[in-house]
Order: structure tokens, then C-alpha cells, then sequence
């Protein structure tokens, strides 16, 4: 479906790597102008240079998810420029570091939910009422299979993560009546720059985690991506307020 898009602004955030820049490839391969989010502006300059390589158009938008002032900024910036917004992939996050509760720096579990929680709720408040105004659009939130267990050390992470599904299901009641679907998507384990730091800092845990995947191997990037760029599309036209598990099978068993 490479015209899917056509004509439709996108805006990614955590653009400059990962899921996040394998979803600003597959938007633009099917005909959109991709908004590429993100701290890093080097790392964004190379998504577009992949995008627009392959004939596709992209922006960059240098942007701390987590402040208010930046979002705002940005997404005014998206007004001014287009006067539209279809689609908006809420996907910058961090892992933060691991340790039982009792242990968990105050500091780094405020940095964790700022940066995965407070970001979706800001690019909601603002993404929202710039798609309303064109008539509609869609909204995925990246969650991830910690939004629905209790991975030991990811306290913050955990909580971020659930904290993501209950906004995307609140956004979804709130706006099905003003035509923007809003879901979520939940990555099990997949082989971005943030896993492969984690594997890198503890191979034995990673070598056993990715045996304990059904499917015996992590997913690509591009695999995660698609079924978000899936969520956005018209083809999903029903699906409200849900999260779609991609995970390699590795919540099956509960
Ligand atoms: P990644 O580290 O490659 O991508 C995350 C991106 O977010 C980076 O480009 C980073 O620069 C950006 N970012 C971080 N903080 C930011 C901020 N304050 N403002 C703007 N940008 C910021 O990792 P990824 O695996 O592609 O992660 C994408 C999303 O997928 C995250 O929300 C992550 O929690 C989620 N996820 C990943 C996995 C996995 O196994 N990789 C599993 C479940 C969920």
C-alpha cells in the first residue's frame, strides 16, 4: 500500500533510532511527510537523510518530549507549516536503571515517568486539538509488554508503561466522537540501540530472556514499527482505544 499516506503529515517522536526511525521510513515509503522528534538532532538528520533517500519527505524537529514549552513549540510549529496533523506515533522512552523498589533514586524514577508518561499526556494535549480541527486523525502511544507485567527492577519503567495504556484508553473515549482513534502498541523485547545497551551491560540475562521468547529471537525494529504504522492506517478504521502486543509470543503463557 504504498499511497496510504499520500498527502498526510505524520509526527514520530523518538525518530532518530530504533522503532521509532523504522516508523518514520515505513510512514514516508507509503507517501507522508514525516515530522522526525527527537533530543538528537545528528540522529534525526540521518533518518531524514534515509527517508529522503529513498524519495520520501521528512522534517526535523528537535524536541525534549518531557517539556511542556517544547511539545507546544513544536506542535504550533506543525500548525504553522502544514495546518494539519493526521497521525502521531508518541514513541520516545528510556529503560531507566534497574533496582528493587526499596533502591529506585527518586530523581531517575521522576526522569522515567517525564519521559514516558508526561510525553504521551503533552503530545496528546497538543496533538489533539490540531487534528480536530482538520476533521480527525490517529494517535499510537508505545507502551510495551511491561505495561501488562511486573518486570522485577523496572519499577518505574513498569509503572510508566501502564500509566501509558490507561491515557491512551481515556484519549481514545474521549475523541472517538471526533473521528481520532487513538491506541497503543507494546513491543515485547526488540533489537533497538536501547536493548542492545541493556544486553550489552548484562549478556547472561539477555541470552536467557531472548530463549524464554517463543519465537526464540527478538523482533526488528521494522516488525514493531509496522504494526503501529498499522494502528494509524485506515485499515484499522474501528480499532479504539487498544493495545496490540507484538511481542514474539513471550506473554502467551501470562
Ligand atoms: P531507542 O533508544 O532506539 O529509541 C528511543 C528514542 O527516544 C531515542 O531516539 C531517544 O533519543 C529518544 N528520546 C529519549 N528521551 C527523549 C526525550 N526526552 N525527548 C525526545 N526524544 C527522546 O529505543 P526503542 O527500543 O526504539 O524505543 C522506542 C519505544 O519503544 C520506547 O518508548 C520504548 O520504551 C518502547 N519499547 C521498546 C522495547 C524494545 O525492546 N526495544 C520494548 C518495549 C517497548
Amino acid at each position: 500500500m504504498p499511497t496510504l499516506f499520500e498527502g498526510k503529515v505524520v509526527l514520530v517522536t523518538g525518530a532518530g533510532s530504533g522503532i521509532g526511525r523504522a516508523a518514520a521510513q515505513l510512514f514516508a515509503a507509503r507517501g507522508a511527510l514525516v515530522y522526525c522528534a527527537g533530543r538528537q538532532e545528528a540522529k534525526l538528520a540521518q533518518t531524514q537523510a534515509m527517508i529522503e533517500a529513498t524519495g520520501g519527505l521528512a522534517r526535523v524537529a528537535a524536541a525534549d518530549v518531557s517539556r511542556e514549552e517544547d511539545v507546544a513549540a513544536l506542535l504550533s510549529r506543525i500548525d504553522r507549516e502544514e495546518a494539519r496533523l493526521d497521525v502521531a506515533l508518541n514513541n520516545a522512552g528510556i529503560t531507566g536503571g534497574a533496582h528493587r523498589i526499596e533502591d529506585y533514586p527518586m530523581q531517575d524514577f521522576e526522569e522515567v515517568m517525564r519521559v514516558n508518561l508526561t510525553s504521551v499526556f503533552l503530545g496528546m494535549k497538543y496533538e489533539l486539538p490540531l487534528m480536530r480541527k482538520t476533521g480527525g486523525g490517529a494517535i499510537c502511544n508505545t507502551a510495551s509488554v511491561a505495561a501488562i507485567t511486573g518486570p522485577g527492577g523496572m519499577c518505574a519503567y513498569a509503572a510508566s508503561k501502564h500509566g501509558v495504556l490507561g491515557l491512551t484508553r481515556v484519549a481514545a473515549m474521549e475523541n472517538a466522537a471526533h473521528h481520532v482513534r487513538v491506541n497503543a502498541l507494546a513491543p515485547g523485547w526488540t533489537d533497538t540501540p536501547m536493548v542492545a545497551a541493556n544486553s550489552a551491560q548484562n549478556p547472561a540475562f539477555a541470552k536467557l530472556a531472548l530463549s524464554a521468547i517463543p519465537a526464540k529471537r527478538g523482533a526488528r525494529a521494522e516488525e514493531a514499527a509496522a504494526a503501529a504504522v498499522w494502528l494509524c492506517s485506515p485499515e484499522a478504521s474501528y480499532v479504539l482505544g487498544q493495545m496490540l502486543v507484538v511481542d514474539g509470543g513471550m506473554t502467551i503463557g501470562g
